[in-house]
């Protein structure tokens, strides 16, 4: 009796891994927000309660994607929204929330504390804290990332320091500014030629309608560690040309 259970486990145990592996992304999007434009629309922003962060990109996530959306017997379409509507078909872009059971602690990332203040700072108006929002990310995108929690943050911060945005931005002229705009194409050729990798981008508008970069999606692989060109378009709502507001 006791060896034919031990039989059905053994026969069950390549379809336990295909269905675990199915749950697997394929990429990360490491997510930075150009603070100006966070702050200029018209909900505006707050400063975390360690003050004003640096006018540099911050951290927004580190986040797990599929390289094609997903749904119930079918896998065929490409796209970077979470879910999809398909008019009753939903399907799914990446994973979330994938272990409610493994909450942040400050514990764990204590020695990357510091960093993440710089880093990794809160705009929002919400609360103030950035532990919310590392929490918050770690909660929705983290705990699908196969890595552990100190791993996770430290793999964002080491991915952020080794390209700096900002400075590979201003290399290129293409510095904060009230008046002027840039083209989208020489923000895109900046980035791919700064970093080596093509990234995706993605706009807001400010409080009189106008188009800014808000936000730059880096493609990192599997390991946390390697940048890759972003397999995926985007369509990131921006415009030919484009602002930088200062910050
Ligand atoms: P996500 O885009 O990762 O799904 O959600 C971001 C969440 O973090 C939102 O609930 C947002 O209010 C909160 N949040 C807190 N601080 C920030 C911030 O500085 N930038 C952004 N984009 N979201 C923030």
């Amino acid at each position: 009796m006791r060896l034919s259970v031990v039989a059905v486990a053994l026969l069950l145990l390549p379809l336990v891994a295909v269905l675990a592996s199915a749950e697997q992304f394929d990429f990360f999007y490491l997510v930075q927000q150009w603070p100006g434009s966070f702050c200029d629309t018209q909900q505006g922003c707050c400063f975390p309660d360690t003050g004003k962060p640096a006018a540099d990109f911050g951290i927004h996530g580190l986040w797990p994607n599929y390289a094609k959306c997903r749904s119930a017997g079918e896998r065929e379409l490409v796209g970077e929204m979470g879910l999809v509507d398909m008019g009753l078909r939903r399907k799914k872009c990446w994973p979330e929330y994938c272990n409610d059971g493994n909450p942040l602690s400050l514990w764990e990332i204590k020695d990357l504390v510091k960093q993440l203040d710089q880093s990794w700072p809160t705009l929002s108006c919400k609360s103030g804290k950035s532990m919310e929002f590392w929490s918050y990310e770690w909660r929705k995108h983290g705990t699908c990332s196969d890595l552990d929690q100190h791993g996770y943050f430290a793999a964002a911060l080491a991915l952020k320091a080794r390209y700096n945005l900002t400075a590979i931005l201003a290399d290129a002229g293409i510095v904060p500014s009230d008046d002027d705009t840039y083209f989208l194409s020489s923000i895109s050729d900046a980035i791919a030629e700064g970093t080596g990798f093509k990234a995706n981008l993605e706009c807001n508008r400010d409080a009189s309608g106008e188009t800014q970069l808000f936000q730059v999606y880096q493609c990192v692989d599997r390991s946390g560690k390697r940048l890759i060109d972003c397999p995926l378009p985007m369509q990131g709502k921006c415009r030919d040309r484009v602002k930088l507001p200062p910050f």
